[in-house]
């Protein structure tokens, strides 16, 4: 059985829109898009008049090298975001189908699937944040579409064993695609589960620029799955998702010495997270942080709400997560540079110090009173 049979019928019958750029590539005089003949003022070169490529060709060779995929295999979109709005459009009939997801996880799995109407059926992670293979499977036995496997996973860090990912997507063969999102494992010590894709139809692997490669600004994602599913996909894309500033943006920092670049800055993001690590842990008011392959960390404190507040008072904001299970008392940290680290710790261990919490105003009356008792002294 194709995967494809588990996509929503209609879409196979969809005659999908066919842009000018798709019909005819560039050529000398190109006079099928109603573009303006010539380019904005200050175009330098960039023909921004032109509609990009649909799919940028260059980039997609590169993205499939870097992944070690067919470009075939390749679906560009703005962000891997979008990957999963489209997965989730393409494969889920709204009022009938379902998604799974592992809590705490990334929220936009559960929020694409809300809009396309689709039911999110949930199945926590353990005690140690790990996921739950049988209850995972036990639950799948009522059907899903698609189950979504964050890792590592935000926000807890830690990561499904390519074993565990190549388990699942046996055991669902025929009835549902499993999708592994890799946003940060770039900085993770396990390699990819790209590699598993020539052996497992029904498995897909989000992969962006937005983290590693610094290119957030820039909304460039991808899907790497088989080639029926990326077509499948392309159906339904918007006609032109990346625009060419992005396109020549990425294909800048994805030549060799920005490869090299970003690999030297992975390599200081984890020397970093260790060390932050371990100064984190010696802490007063803080209980654990949690083992993290990503380029974060989350950190349970005594009193989460009020290190938030004292961090924001002194211009470091970092994310609350206590409104995920089980995480009600942390704050998820991302791993900046050295001396914005260092300003971290300095911040957060004045916090902590059970001296330095008392709350200002009170602060400002016991100074007034040792003051006022000074002056007496002084008069005595
Ligand atoms: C940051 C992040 C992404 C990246 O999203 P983009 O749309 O590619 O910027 C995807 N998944 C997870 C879990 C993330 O944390």
């Amino acid at each position: 059985m194709s995967v494809l049979e588990l996509a929503r019928p209609e879409l196979q019958a969809l005659v999908p829109y066919s842009s000018a750029r798709m019909e005819a590539a560039a050529s000398a005089v190109m006079l099928n898009a109603n573009e303006s003949p010539w380019p904005p003022p200050g175009d330098a070169g960039q023909n921004l008049n032109r509609y990009p490529e649909p799919q940028p060709c260059a980039l997609r060779a590169r993205m499939a090298g870097l992944y070690g995929v067919c470009e075939e295999q390749v679906l560009l979109g703005r962000g891997s975001d979008e990957a999963i709005d489209l997965l989730v459009r393409a494969f889920c009939r709204p009022g009938q189908d379902a998604v799974m997801v592992c809590p705490p996880t990334f929220g936009m799995y559960a929020v694409c699937a809300g809009v396309q109407g689709a039911a999110v059926r949930r199945v926590p992670l353990d005690a140690a944040f790990a996921l739950d293979v049988d209850a995972v499977l036990a639950a799948c036995m009522a059907p899903v579409k698609l189950l979504f496997l964050c890792s590592p996973n935000n926000p807890t860090g830690g990561m499904v064993p390519l074993e565990v990912i190549g388990r699942l997507a046996d055991a669902l063969r025929g009835r549902a695609l499993v999708i592994v999102d890799e946003a940060y494992v770039e900085f993770a010590d396990q390699s990819s589960a790209a590699m598993l894709l020539s052996r497992h139809a029904n498995l897909g692997v989000l992969r962006t620029l937005s983290k590693a490669w610094a290119l957030a600004g820039a909304r460039i994602g991808a899907l790497l799955a088989q080639a029926d599913v990326v077509a499948l996909l392309r159906r339904i894309v918007p006609p032109y998702p990346l625009p060419t500033p992005c396109v020549d943006a990425a294909m800048r920092a994805l030549g060799a010495r920005g490869k090299q670049h970003m690999q030297e800055r992975v390599a200081i993001i984890r020397r970093e997270r260790e060390r932050l690590r371990i100064a984190l842990c010696r802490l007063p008011g803080v209980r654990g942080v949690l083992p993290t392959q990503a380029n974060f960390l989350t950190v349970r404190f005594d009193d989460p709400a009020t290190m938030y507040r004292i961090l924001a008072a002194q211009g470091i904001i970092v994310r609350d997560v206590t409104r995920y299970p089980r995480l009600g008392d942390a704050l998820r940290i991302s791993v900046g540079t050295p001396r914005e680290n260092a300003r971290l710790l300095e911040v957060l261990q004045a916090g902590t110090n059970p001296l330095a919490t008392t709350p200002p105003d009170i602060a400002a009356g016991r100074s007034r009173a040792n003051g006022s008792r000074r002056a007496l002294s002084g008069r005595r």
